[in-house]
């Protein structure tokens, strides 16, 4: 349930509203950002709707009380029909900006990491992204330089002026990591992992949280909520590919999430082909198809030398690549910015919730 106050409604008459909710056992919560003050109902609403609908339609300073039909409430656009814009320092995420993250898979050194930090900056990168905490599939595999990788991150974000993201894996490393990085990065392995999520909602950073490979979008979305009503609103969705029966490719890459988030969410939505495909030669023609479908960005691994990269050197592009990249999928922006939007579609997109499974 979302209660919209109205325009000239006072400190007051709002704090009202809040004891009202409070007083039926659930939380009300205001959203960030937003003109007038909204407030949103969360907890079970269903046993109580009908007795608190009937208190607040006699209080004043209320504009509207409306239910919200899906079970993320705080990141549904029916709670929050404008777009979340993420603003850093130096750049922002949404309102028709399109942000490009590259870097390295892992952060390997001090010396790659400057090299590439550099090459991405000269090529249009908006945001230096890098692992230092690597969630590895096998024990024996690289695992990250921890802390000192988190060093050469900010040392290199310094010297680019790119703000920084990297992967946080576990409750314990949420502070160290948000010392050191200005976007939060939770994996696919980690989506449901809801102390985590919770721990980084409380970081006072913007956090981008990697769809779960298997995870639905609901699921995904129930994932954001966690973050986002642990205190952070600025929450960025990545889809990074779902596991299907297909192997020529890494993973399958779900594009229709993109359009389907936007419909269904006021957060933005970046797209990474990398770990979507694990093959370097689709890493481009999968970018300017995720621009087109209108992502508010990409994540692409970037190394000086990926046939010698200590993970992920398949996927991962070369600097002259990844240069002719940057400068393809900013074209196609400015061309499809125009064109997204469906002009015999005047409601927003078709209902989904009745979609056929098959
Ligand atoms: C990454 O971006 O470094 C990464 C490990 O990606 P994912 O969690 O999508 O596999
Ligand atoms: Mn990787």
């Amino acid at each position: 349930m979302i209660v919209v106050m109205s325009v000239g409604a006072t400190d007051q008459q709002a704090e009202s509203v809040r004891d009202q909710i409070r007083t039926h056992g659930l939380t009300p919560h205001d959203n960030v950002g937003a003109q007038r003050v909204v407030i949103a109902v969360l907890g079970d609403v269903a046993p109580v709707r009908e007795h608190l609908m009937s208190k607040l339609s006699s209080m004043p300073g209320i504009e509207s009380v409306t239910p919200i039909s899906r079970p993320f409430k705080l990141a549904s656009r029916e709670s929050h029909p404008e777009d979340t814009v993420i603003e850093l320092d130096g750049t922002r995420i949404g309102n028709g900006s399109l942000t490009i993250m590259a870097g390295p898979c892992s952060v390997e050194n001090r010396d790659m990491l400057l090299q590439t930090a550099d090459a991405v900056a000269r090529a249009g990168a908006t945001i230096l992204r890098g692992g230092a905490f690597k969630p590895r599939t096998s024990p024996y595999s690289f695992q990250g330089l921890g802390v000192e990788g988190l060093e050469y991150l900010a040392e290199a974000g310094k010297a680019t002026g790119l703000p920084i993201i990297t992967e946080v894996m576990e409750p314990s490393q949420v502070d160290v990591v948000a010392e050191h990085a200005d976007i939060l990065q939770v994996g696919t392995r980690n989506m449901q992992n809801y102390s985590l999520l919770t721990a980084v909602g409380k970081a006072n950073k913007p956090v981008m949280l990697k769809r779960g490979y298997g995870a639905t979008i609901e699921e995904w979305l129930m994932a954001a909520e966690y973050i986002i009503s642990s205190g952070q609103p600025n929450v960025v969705l990545c889809e990074r590919g779902i596991r299907t029966f297909e192997t020529y490719t890494r993973n399958t890459l779900d594009l229709t999430a993109v359009p389907l988030l936007h419909h269904l969410t006021h957060l933005p939505v970046v797209v990474d082909p990398s770990h979507a495909t694990g093959r370097r030669w689709l890493v481009r023609p999968m970018a300017l198809a995720a621009v087109a479908a209108g992502a508010d960005g990409i994540m692409v691994e970037v190394h000086p030398s990926p046939d010698d990269a200590m993970s992920d050197g398949e996927q991962s592009l070369t600097f002259d690549q990844f240069a002719s990249l940057a400068g393809a999928v900013r074209h196609i922006h400015e061309e499809v910015r125009t064109l997204i939007k469906d002009p015999f579609v005047t409601d927003g997109p078709v209902k989904v919730d009745g979609a056929s499974k098959h």
